[in-house]
């Protein structure tokens, strides 16, 4: 069997529809960013990265680095098995301890990366509690959704950010299953944050648990970087927080956070915390410098605000469509897959800017985006820049500005 011939078929109607993703090759500068080197066919140059999930620079925070070194130099490299068999290293707990008092829990579970822990958590949940139901939010990340799905748990899916449809659905369903209530607080690809709050009263109504996906939001959001989740109050009536330390925390890993008798049930029972060796010390250390520093320092937190802020208002000048929501997420609709590619492919070629298409199936087709995330650490020349480029490929593809 010619095994190629059917791989390309369908990498071939994938190119066709214009969904098929090309990689940039960037190599990251530290002290640098957003700059970074990349390497194309033409050669090497620097491009300006506007759509890094790194979204403080900690990657390259001076007290991060250190850390990590410290840590490697002092434990060397590896963790030296799973977490059971000879893994556990106190530089693990020690990150433990930091997570669980970020959003004032009993206890925190690390996993080597925020996709596994929804992925084993979810699955744990719902495969074992029995008869559990769980209640998903439309606009749910694959990570979770894969998670319910492999837990075979019945799932029923909420309309997005919708407390009313929740409200129908946990009221449809029997007093004394389990149930289990799954969303985010800031949706990465929209930018929009859910009313949790809301979510959480009727949770509670309902006797239902909370289970909140706050990757978006840890670092960023509440006094503390404790998420949206912080910043309103609730964090003390959601079941579990789940985060990640890859994004604003500039690192890698994810992490669930809970009660002791919730963390020890996941622990006990998920395959994909069991199996799998655990993460670097240097990686937790690292981690815990970044958390405990963005718990103290509001100075990135404000900087990227007025940064989010300062580009939203130039593109509203040049009339340049973009969604209008509450975080730091700053979309620009193409709704279009062959355009977003072509307009990403100036910037990057003619610009010297970095944006990555956003295209099926990480967004709905017809939904095709520009995604940019400004950070403390774009400049006001940075953002100008952006926009001039904006303006001028706007004019250049009659493309659709917005009606003012
Ligand atoms: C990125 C992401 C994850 C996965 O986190 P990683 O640490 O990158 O694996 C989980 N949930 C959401 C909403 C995400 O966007």
């Amino acid at each position: 069997m010619d095994f190629d011939a059917l791989f390309n078929a369908q990498l071939n109607q994938l190119k066709e529809d214009g969904n098929y993703r090309y990689f940039a090759e960037l190599e990251r500068q530290c002290g640098k960013f957003p700059r970074a080197a990349n390497h194309a066919e033409e050669g090497v140059r620097d491009v300006t990265v506007w759509c890094s999930n790194d979204y403080l620079g900690m990657g390259q925070h001076p007290k991060v680095i250190d850390a990590m070194c410290e840590a490697v130099k002092r434990t060397g490299t590896g963790a030296g098995g799973t977490r059971n068999i000879s893994g556990t290293n106190h530089d693990h707990l020690l990150l433990e301890a930091e997570l669980a008092d970020l959003h004032g829990k009993e206890a925190a579970l690390i996993f080597t990366s925020g996709y596994v822990s929804n992925w084993a958590s979810l699955a744990t949940l719902g495969s074992r509690l029995k008869d559990c139901v769980i209640l998903s939010d439309a606009g749910n990340h694959a990570s979770m959704i894969e998670g319910i799905r492999h837990s075979r748990a019945t799932k029923v899916i909420w309309k997005h950010n919708d407390v009313a449809d929740l409200e129908a659905k946990l009221a449809a369903l029997p007093a004394e299953v389990p149930k289990i209530v799954a969303f985010e607080s800031v949706y990465s690809m929209d930018g929009d944050i859910a009313p949790i709050k809301d979510i959480v009263d009727v949770a509670e109504k309902y006797g239902a648990m909370t289970y909140l996906d706050e990757v978006h939001a840890v670092g960023l959001y509440g006094p503390r970087g404790g998420g949206v989740s912080e910043r309103e109050g609730v964090a003390d009536r959601i079941t579990l927080i789940e985060g990640t330390l890859g994004k604003a925390y500039g690192v890698v890993g994810g992490y669930i956070t809970g009660s002791v008798a919730l963390c020890d049930f996941i622990r006990s029972f998920a395959s994909g915390f069991i199996f799998t060796t655990a993460l670097p010390p240097a990686v937790a250390a690292a981690a815990r410098a970044s958390i405990a520093h963005l718990k103290t320092s509001e100075l990135e937190r404000a900087k990227q605000r007025r940064q989010v802020a300062l580009l939203r208002s130039m593109l509203d000048k040049e009339g340049i469509p973009h969604m209008h929501n509450e975080s730091h997420i700053v979309p620009v609709m193409i709704k279009d897959p062959v355009k977003t590619r072509m307009l990403a492919d100036y910037l990057m070629n003619e610009w010297d800017i970095y944006v990555q298409p956003i295209n099926y199936p990480t967004v709905p087709k017809g939904t095709e985006r520009l995604r940019f995330t400004p950070s403390p650490l774009h400049t006001d020349e940075d953002i100008k820049h952006l926009v001039t480029a904006l303006r001028t490929l706007w004019r250049q593809c009659a493309l659709a500005h917005a009606v003012a």
